[in-house]
């Protein structure tokens, strides 16, 4: 399909965030069966390929074999042409393949979603091309920015170059689903894991021995704190490198599909005042209802500003549960200014191709969405309960994600949940989630919050 006058603007608009001025009186798009008019002298020529699916071309672009969405098999090697009019003729329609990852297009095409309401990574364009480890739109946009430098040359001019970081951003970020190791519910379902009625990561012995310590734990009254209360810890840590994070707080709701706490309970109230007042920012951590109710999401964010007197900028759901466009629709209109959920909740990587933030679409309405989304790099448990690569495999994602967010001036995000840094239920993770935390800064990022990212992509 052709894409629209306001899909090919949408595209423009993310390519601007790159350089200060984009002329577009000087872009053609033509179709693909159009060729170039006669007299067209000095353009920037892009031609769509009207293609329903994706086609796509590897090509070689700085030493790397890239993945052109939408690319012309029998021009592989080139990125763009330069004519004897001084037109730059670019080869592959980068513009359809940049708006077909930023969009979401294809998570709006299929008609599948996982047993959670999820697009899942198994149906992506991504793990087809084996290519959800590449900010692919960063490197389209790349490729377009040099064939505008060309085109400046051949004008004696220069392009300018904006940049979000000198360096990069690192967002670090934890959602609170679970703040009570010990919580008796917790304890109850260590009795589910023995009997096999639910998953459990480690062996069933252990789950016994769990099970017994959160029986005393419970039955003594002189109890420290719970494992999972391991706020002012990760709080400390952070201060001590320079960080400071986003933390996302999800209500009790339906039962057992959320948290086990509420906001008005003392001590989440006061540990939302404190995240905040120690310079941290406190987000909406939305339940799973709220992907697809608006009333609900509605309820929540002022439920959550009058109990703590915060007015959340940011959310981000719960289980990484969306739809698009629909949740960003709720999102929006009960006034946030930025979403932060979006990667596949199976692989780390790129779930838009894109390591800066972006608009999201709105399908029905051909338009571009005021509201942003920040996307999410890597979720803990992608890495190492999904996909199962332990902590070596985890740091070498990072080195990975990190090297690409240097690259491209863009933001690596990661989300650590607190209930995932016991050394009870996973020996040893509190000594490497530090170092990882260290090695990260020692790469000389800008430790940003997501309220952070939303001022100063607005500032560009
Ligand atoms: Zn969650």
């Amino acid at each position: 399909m052709l894409l629209s006058p306001n899909k090919i603007s949408y595209v423009l608009t993310h390519l601007g965030h790159h350089i200060p001025e984009i002329d577009r009186d000087n872009i053609l798009v033509l179709k693909e069966s159009e060729s170039v008019p006669e007299n067209t002298s000095g353009k920037l020529i892009f031609s769509l390929r009207g293609a329903k699916e994706p086609e796509p071309v590897m090509v070689t672009w700085r030493g790397k074999k890239i993945p052109v969405l939408f690319g012309q098999s029998h021009k592989r090697e080139s990125v763009f042409q330069i004519d004897q009019k001084g037109n730059v003729i670019f080869h592959h329609d980068l513009l359809s393949s940049a708006f077909y990852l930023l969009s979401g297009q294809q998570e709006y095409e299929a008609n599948e979603t996982d047993q959670f309401g999820r697009f899942p990574y198994n149906l992506s364009i991504q793990k087809k091309l084996n290519c959800v480890h590449l900010p692919l739109v960063n490197y389209y946009f790349e490729m377009i920015l040099e064939g505008l430098e060309a085109h400046a040359q051949l004008n004696n001019s220069k392009i300018r170059r904006r940049k979000l970081f000198d360096n990069f951003g690192f967002f670090l970020s934890h959602d609170v689903d679970r703040v009570a190791f010990y919580h008796p519910f917790n304890v109850l379902y260590k009795i589910k894991q023995i009997i096999g009625l639910a998953p459990v990561n480690y062996s069933k012995i252990k789950a016994a021995r769990l099970f017994f310590q959160g029986v005393f734990y419970n039955l003594n009254p002189f109890r420290g704190e719970d494992p999972w209360w391991n706020f002012d810890w990760m709080m400390n840590l952070e201060k001590r490198l320079g960080i400071r994070s986003t933390f996302f707080f999800l209500k009790q709701e339906d039962r057992f599909d959320n948290s086990l706490y509420k906001y008005h309970y003392k001590k989440i109230k006061n540990l939302i005042t404190k995240v905040s007042e120690d310079g941290f920012e406190a987000g909406l951590h939305g339940t799973m209802r709220s992907a697809i109710d608006a009333k609900n999401l509605l309820q929540q964010k002022s439920e959550f500003s009058r109990v703590t007197g915060i007015e959340p900028v940011g959310i981000r759901q719960h289980y990484l549960r969306f739809s698009i466009p629909l949740t960003f629709k709720n999102q929006q209109g009960a006034g946030f200014k930025y979403d932060t959920s979006l990667a596949f909740a199976e692989h780390d990587g790129y779930r838009n191709g894109y390591c800066w933030p972006f608009h999201p679409f709105d399908f029905e309405n051909d338009k571009m969405m005021p509201i942003w989304e920040i996307p999410l790099v890597m979720m803990e448990v992608s890495v190492l309960n999904y996909r199962k690569a332990g902590f070596t495999g985890l740091q070498e994602a990072v080195a990975h994600y990190t090297a690409e967010a240097e690259k491209f001036g863009g933001i690596f995000s990661l989300l650590w949940h607190n209930c995932r840094l016991s050394d009870i239920e996973i020996p040893g993770v509190t000594e490497f989630y530090e170092h990882l935390l260290k090695e990260i800064m020692q790469h000389k990022p800008q430790p940003v919050r997501g309220i952070d990212i939303y001022r100063k992509i607005n500032a560009l």
